[in-house]
């Protein structure tokens, strides 16, 4: 079996994917250790039996439906290459409309809390785009920050500290510049959970009680507790869900709120700066 071929094989037997073609050169490119080009520029290389049986082997899990992040084991998010593991949510390309909003609120030496940083994703994001901030990645799940700590290493980012506990249960009054974060926010009952990747990743990082925004009701007020005077806080939520958002924002008294759209057109993140005392 030649390059072509093998992508032909995973194309077909992949046919119910939502993207037979890429998780075919993906799970390919992963076994080569390539990138996609090369798959095109050497159709015709042969496959050496032990190329050929894993290729087959990985197409056999995504044929299952398992994520192709699990099953390579990454993902890449930002400019990083990131390790995913089933204690993590799979990093999302929308949630890098997170890292670019706190990005424009970032500057020099601030104290930034990423809460619930699972893979580490945002906060390994903006430690490595501002190197003088001091990023605390929180998380309730010690297996998620093994991950997290993992990958903060492997992409040489010294700037991140790693705090296991409940939202902002820990952190003192006026103590953040910063807050942002990625929380559960699927309705317990949505039935999306029953498709694709997310029947693979923790539960806990993605339903939030009854409508979703039992979390971002917490994270809001302790926000709002927390932060410095004229301190930002940002919140990624369902595309459904900005009004409720919003309004939580206005009621815990944060100013200068708007809201997000991500690159699919659908409200994704609402941000905030925290008054100065009234
Ligand atoms: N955006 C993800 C999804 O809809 C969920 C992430 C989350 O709950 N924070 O699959």
């Amino acid at each position: 079996m030649n390059i072509s071929q093998a992508l032909i094989y995973g194309r077909n037997t992949l046919i119910k994917s939502e993207s037979p073609e890429i998780d075919a050169q993906v799970l390919l490119c992963h076994i080569l250790s390539c990138q996609t080009t090369f798959l095109h520029s050497w159709a015709e290389k042969q496959l050496n039996q032990q190329q050929q049986d894993t290729f087959k082997q990985l197409i056999k899990q995504r044929q299952r439906g398992q994520p192709i992040a699990h099953i390579t084991g990454q993902q890449g998010f930002w400019t990083l290459d990131l390790n995913v593991t089933a204690d993590t949510l799979i990093p999302r390309p929308d949630t890098e409309l997170l890292v670019e909003l706190a990005l424009s609120k970032l500057t020099d030496k601030m104290i930034v809390a990423d809460l619930g940083t699972g893979s580490g994703a945002i906060a390994l994001a903006l430690a490595h785009e501002q190197p003088t901030a001091q990023i605390l990645a929180m998380d309730q799940s010690s297996s998620a920050l093994i991950v997290a700590k993992k990958n903060a290493v492997q992409n040489q980012l010294n700037n991140v500290s790693f705090w296991q506990g409940k939202w902002l249960d820990a952190i003192t009054e006026h103590a953040l510049d910063l807050v942002v974060s990625n929380p559960p926010y699927i309705e317990e009952d949505d039935p999306h959970l029953l498709q694709g990747d997310v029947r693979f990743e923790p539960l806990a990082a993605l339903t939030s009680g009854d409508d979703g925004l039992d979390d971002i009701r917490i994270i809001v007020r302790q926000a709002q507790h927390c932060l410095k005077s004229s301190g930002w806080f940002l919140v990624e939520h369902g595309y459904d869900q900005a009004q409720q958002v919003l309004a939580l924002f206005r009621n815990a008294g944060f100013t200068n709120i708007s809201t997000h759209q991500d690159f699919g057109g659908n409200d994704r993140v609402v941000m905030g700066q925290k008054t100065n005392e009234r």
